[in-house]
């Protein structure tokens, strides 16, 4: 086990306090605990070498600073959920921003807050629930960073068709760069408040994220603002319960639905018409043997044997979720009057959840808190991701057929769990915009030891993508996955190449799921860049 050299500890622990540093081998496994997309087949990623906790801005640049000073790599993590937010070696530092953890701005009039790391979805849903608005959630749910996904990961959400995308939502951020300078983007960089991510300071949105976020290669977000929108719902739910077990009422201005599509096409072409009639806060497909290993995997596994009842589960394969959502009952009557039509002529079938026992759970689970997705756990242990690029939804949605597929083969070679294969996840964005994403789960035991097999799945997913010129999704997660995808894609890896070489000189910031430097991918172009 590697740890800190003691005169960097030492160096680290007099700035920020012998209680926020630590290299207790406990306290670091805890860090090394992290299953979800650890596409290896080691049970652990890399311990950190000392984790360390820091409560300001100020605090963050004095230990990328040190990191510069003594050549030590780190890598910062909001919520820290999964491998991509730990050391991909030994001997690197872990920044835990949990300490930083304040809503510092709610501003109901402009609809944005400001956050710090820590501030997960659900508790600045709960503050902004309170001014009648409503934040972007993730699929990963309520327990996730606002802040990670705005500025360094990703976003895709089940309500994207009224709450857009994470990249699309984040306003003025603030930055410590690898070498541990600070910069402000957007508005705030002219001290000009929080309201605008692009100008009048620089705007360097598709360097900081661009699609999917550089994943705490290029240094540290200590703050940024995000977009709220219209909640129409009470200001304080009764909600009893807890996760599966909620229970709660459904506002009579809300109204939810299962939309069931005959074909991908009449899917697709649905998602299109609900989007340009402007109705629906939700509108996201989640097949039905996809809701069934969810909620209950182990009866999951004894339907999918049963030869009828797979047929059946199958009747419901393009299933959609609506949820309508408005300031008044008479509107939403009209939005389930648009709904009805826009069904009845694509040859839908339109179930009305409102008779359902248990609606107000699927209403706070799905509709109001986003929580389903992050239960992928629940069927196999583990499970990784694939396709889903932000595209037109036509494309989005043939993106499930390839990849219903290519998935069923590694089903069938035991590396997938059995879950009838199409489960794709996702939804139309942006109302009248027309894209939308769908995005493939693989469901698995990772204890089975065959990662290979799965990285597999993952490199011939990637080769249907191109095939099918499906655009970059995330089957482009596996860390080097830039290799295959950049040179079909105009070289946009020697760009973020050189964008590190520039942002981060030293090499400091774990860059496993970004890409290295220019120079370690192209020693001859950097030193003639330099002559
Ligand atoms: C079950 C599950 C479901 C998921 N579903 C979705 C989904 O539907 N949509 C979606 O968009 N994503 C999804 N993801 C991906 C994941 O949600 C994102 O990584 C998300 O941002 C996690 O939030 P977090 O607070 O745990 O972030 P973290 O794990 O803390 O961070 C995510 C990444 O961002 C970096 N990072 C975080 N904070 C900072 C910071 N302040 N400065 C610099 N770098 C930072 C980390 O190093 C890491 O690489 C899913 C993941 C899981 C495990």
């Amino acid at each position: 086990m590697k740890l800190l050299p003691k005169d960097v500890y030492r160096e680290l622990a007099d700035a920020l306090g012998e209680e926020n540093i630590s290299q207790e081998p406990a306290v670091l496994d805890g860090y090394a605990w992290q299953p979800a997309m650890n596409l290896t087949n080691q049970k652990w990623i890399p311990r950190p070498a000392a984790v360390i906790l820091p409560a300001t801005t100020e605090e963050v640049q004095t230990i990328v600073r040190i990191c510069n000073q003594r050549q030590v790599k780190f890598k910062a993590h909001s919520t820290g959920w999964a491998a991509w937010g730990g050391p991909s070696q030994e001997g690197e530092l872990q920044i835990d921003l949990r300490r930083m953890n304040r809503i510092l701005e709610l501003d109901e009039k402009n609809k944005f807050a400001v956050v710090e790391p820590y501030v997960c979805c659900g508790q600045l849903q709960s503050e902004a629930m309170k001014k009648g608005l409503t934040c972007h959630i993730i699929g990963a749910g309520p327990n996730t960073s606002a802040l990670a996904s705005a500025t360094s990961a990703w976003g895709y959400g089940g309500t994207g068709l009224s709450t857009g995308y994470s990249g699309r939502n984040v306003l003025g951020v603030e930055w410590v760069l690898p070498d541990g300078e600070v910069l402000q983007l957007g508005s705030p960089g002219s001290h000009a408040g929080w309201f605008s991510g692009d100008g009048p300071g620089p705007g360097l949105r598709g360097i900081m994220r661009g699609f999917s976020g550089t994943q705490g290669s290029l240094g540290v977000f200590t703050k940024c603002a995000v977009k709220l929108f219209p909640w129409y719902g009470p200001p304080q739910p009764r909600v009893e319960g807890i996760l599966l077990d909620v229970e709660t009422d459904v506002p009579e201005t809300e109204k939810m639905f299962f939309v069931v599509a005959p074909s991908f096409k009449k899917y697709a072409d649905i998602s299109y018409e609900i989007g340009n009639a402007e109705i629906a806060y939700w509108f996201c497909r989640s097949p039905l043997n996809a809701g069934v290993d969810l909620f209950m995997p182990r009866a999951g596994d004894r339907l999918f044997e049963s030869k009828p009842l797979r047929a059946l589960l199958k009747a419901f394969q393009h299933l959609g979720v609506a949820l309508l959502s408005s300031p008044s009952k008479r509107e939403v009557e009209y939005q389930e009057k648009v709904l009805r039509k826009i069904t009845v002529e694509h040859g839908c079938i339109l179930l009305d959840l409102s008779k359902a026992p248990g609606y107000g759970f699927w209403w706070w689970l799905m509709g109001v808190r986003s929580i389903p997705t992050a239960l992928t756990f629940r069927a196999g242990g583990d499970f990784l991701t694939s396709y889903g690029s932000p595209v037109e939804y036509d494309n989005a949605i043939r993106q499930a057929e390839v990849a219903q597929e290519c998935k069923q083969k590694y089903i069938d070679q035991g590396y997938f769990k059995d879950d009838m294969s199409d489960i794709g996840w996702g939804g139309i964005y942006e109302g009248t915009a027309n894209w939308g994403h769908c995005e493939t789960a693989a469901m698995f035991d990772r204890r089975d030891g065959q990662a290979e097999g799965r990285f597999k799945y993952l490199e011939d997913s990637a080769r249907t993508t191109i095939e099918h010129t499906l655009g970059l999704g995330l089957s482009n997660l596996p860390p080097g996955a830039w290799k295959v995808y950049g040179p079909q894609l105009h070289n946009y890896h020697l760009w973020e190449a050189r964008i590190k070489k520039a942002f981060d000189p030293n090499s400091v910031g774990d860059e496993q799921w970004y890409v290295p430097s220019i120079d370690e991918i192209e020693p001859k172009e950097s030193s003639s860049d330099e002559q």
